[in-house]
């Protein structure tokens, strides 16, 4: 199954995952080239008729800001963490109906902790509720890891659905260590 089309910048530095019209319009407006496409499939707009693409190549090249720090949301913390509660160290997929993955502070925020990537966990909600407003040493819980940032490579492409042809382009660009942590983040989310 495709669920998008990769864009690569010129430099071939994997972009984003666009909508397949999307990747169309810019082939058809010459602001992008078809590098890799599904030979079996096609695409029909106006009145021509595409190969499916895959992955396309921007035509000119576009300066992404590599200080750009991302915001810690929950899909991006949980991928972080592989989808495990840091303390109990139960994944998504075996926790009970009830519960859920939640966000915890390791210092409070009530006690002047902040919303920071080391400052955060995923906690299970069970973990989440017996902690509470508490730090964890105070009621003898452990975490598994200390976490840290992660690399915004590493965020950008572990939360989403790559096909192999589209990871071959993370592997060209980041090397295979960064695909392979990519990949086991998205193999532990099932
Ligand atoms: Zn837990």
């Amino acid at each position: 199954m495709l669920v998008g089309c990769l864009a690569l910048n010129s430099s071939f530095e994997p972009l984003t995952l666009v909508p397949t019209r999307r990747a169309v319009r810019l082939v058809i407006d010459g602001k992008a080239e078809i590098v890799e496409a599904d030979r079996d499939r096609s695409v029909r707009s106006a009145n021509r008729r595409f190969p499916h693409p895959v992955v396309i190549r921007l035509t000119k090249y576009v300066h992404v800001p590599r200080r750009f720090r991302r915001h810690v949301t929950n899909t991006f913390l949980f991928a972080r963490d592989h989808y495990r509660c840091q303390y109990c160290g139960r994944v998504s997929a075996v926790l009970r109906p009830r519960e859920s993955l939640t966000r915890d502070h390791i210092v409070p925020l009530s006690r002047g902790g902040d919303n920071s990537w080391t400052n955060v966990v995923t906690a299970c909600s069970s973990c989440n509720t017996r902690k509470a407003n508490r730090l964890a040493s105070e009621i003898g819980m452990r975490l598994l890891h200390t976490p840290v940032e992660p690399h915004f490579v590493y965020l950008s492409w572990a939360v989403r659905k790559l096909t192999p042809t589209q990871s071959k382009y993370i592997r060209l660009f980041y090397g295979a260590a960064m695909l392979h942590e990519v990949e086991r983040t998205v193999d532990s989310r099932r």
